[in-house]
């Protein structure tokens, strides 16, 4: 197998995979290998159905080799390092591979030993997240089984992949325990890094109602550090000032909970509330993988260490013949399967007007939509750009709940994915 590519790129899952087919579409003799460790992809937007109980897990997992697209090579092997000034990456292995242009999209790395304890009890006592392959099936066993108590959803303070998703299954929960007729006994809590429940004004007011119906619970600017699964205890740090703290649970049914107060007299000071929990869907914080982080392509002024690019081009900062999209960069856009598809067609036109010698006219805006289900039967589809504004696709108020959303999440686009967005023709 050669070890040199005209055009290079590193990570095949949603947007690897997208981009190699579009690229094909607009030149099919160009020479393109794809390096990936992993033997399975993954639909990851039907994880929170999963958790839900209303979608397979099977259906949301192909080998890889089925959606590598013909005339591209496969490259079965994990990235350690970036030698950007030689066109080189260096694999784990040992093996090189020379390249013309680069195409950056592995993903976001899940820092799930950021939260103390929670890795070694995720699947079991009552602890789970929709995002792991493997626990979204029992995220739907807690909440198809929970009979009344202290349901916790937590929220990191890192940006994150598809930022709805720690509170899409919140929503479907309440509302599977309101139709169980358990709700009453339920006292549910949202744990969040951000300081607000959306980003975007128009689909805020919407969330809000939903969380007022629910009588849920929020703690924002609230950091999860810790879940002891055997205690039934998490941890969170909040710079909210403890007769905050106490206001706040103090509407709760099962407030068992305690305040460590910080005796540092730094004004930043923040102090860590424990509470009991008989039920808890964890999010871990998020970061670029490791190797993007000690590489030089990396944004050395982002802490979480992205791929640093033209936010509107996709064209590395400094390396002009690599490009990056996908959960991977410092585009400060919501990180989802949906921006990827209007990056996609940017980082195709612009990688192949910089062979052409040109100078890249195509131009990402920061789209991205959020599918958030509010209800069984009910979504909002939320679409947006770098803005914050509204970009709604449909000719009538997305901010509001509907049905038609709800299949289209719940069918269309799972089969939209496998059969057109991975083939690049949508
Ligand atoms: C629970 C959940 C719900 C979501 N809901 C939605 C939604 O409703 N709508 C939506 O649009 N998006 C949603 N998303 C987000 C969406 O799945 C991601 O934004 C999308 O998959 C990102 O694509 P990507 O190609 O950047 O990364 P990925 O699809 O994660 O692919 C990264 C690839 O890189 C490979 N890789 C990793 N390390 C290396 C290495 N060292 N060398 C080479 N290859 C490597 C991996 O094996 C993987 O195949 C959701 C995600 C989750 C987890």
């Amino acid at each position: 197998m050669s070890n040199h590519y005209q055009i290079l790129i590193i990570g095949g899952g949603n947007a690897g995979i997208s981009v190699a087919s579009q690229l094909l579409h607009k030149r099919s003799n160009l020479n393109i290998g794809i390096v990936d460790p992993s033997d399975k992809h993954y639909y990851q937007p039907a994880w929170t159905l999963v958790g839900a109980g209303i979608f397979d897990i099977k259906k949301t997992v192909r080998n890889e080799k089925e959606v590598i697209p013909k005339n591209t090579t496969w490259i079965k092997e994990a990235v350690a390092t970036f030698h950007p000034t030689g066109n080189k990456v260096i694999c784990n292995s040992g093996k090189e591979i020379t390249y013309e242009y680069l195409i950056v999209c592995p993903g976001i790395q899940l820092d799930w030993n950021k939260i103390k304890g929670l890795k070694e009890t995720l699947g079991k006592n009552n602890v789970s997240s929709n995002y792991d392959f493997n626990s979204a099936p029992y995220t739907w066993e807690m909440i198809k089984n929970f009979k009344g108590g202290m349901a916790v959803f937590t929220n990191p303070s890192t940006p994150i992949k598809c930022g709805g998703a720690p509170h899409k299954i919140m929503y479907l929960a309440v509302d599977y325990w309101r139709k169980k007729g358990v709700l009453e006994q339920c006292d549910v809590h949202y744990v969040s890094g951000s300081n607000a429940i959306f980003g975007v004004p128009e689909y805020k007011a919407t969330l809000e109602k939903v969380i007022e119906k629910g009588n849920i619970k929020v703690h924002y600017n609230a950091n999860t550090v810790a879940i002891n699964g055997q205690n039934k205890t998490i941890e969170f740090e909040t710079t909210a000032t403890p007769s905050a703290i106490k206001e706040s649970l103090s509407k709760s049914n099962a407030a068992c909970y305690s305040i460590n107060e910080t005796t540092d007299a730094n004004v930043n000071k923040s102090n860590t509330v424990t509470l009991n929990f008989d039920l808890c869907h964890a999010v871990p914080p998020q970061s670029a993988p490791d190797f993007i982080k000690n590489s030089p392509l990396r944004d050395a002024t982002n802490p979480l260490g992205y791929v640093e690019i033209d936010k509107n081009t996709m064209q590395h900062i400094r390396f002009s013949n690599v490009f990056a999209l996908g959960d991977c960069t410092n585009a400060p856009c919501s990180k989802t399967g949906a921006a990827i598809r209007k990056q996609a067609p940017v980082v195709v036109t612009n990688l192949l007007e910089v062979m052409d010698k040109k100078i890249p006219t195509a131009y990402y805006d920061g789209y991205s939509a959020c599918p958030i289900p509010t209800q069984y039967g009910k979504l909002m589809l939320a679409e947006f750009d770098y803005t914050n504004k509204p970009q709604m696709t449909f000719p009538f108020d997305q901010a509001k709940p509907r049905w038609t959303m709800w299949i289209l999440k719940t069918k269309i686009l799972p089969w939209l994915y496998w059969n057109k967005i991975l083939k690049g023709t949508a």
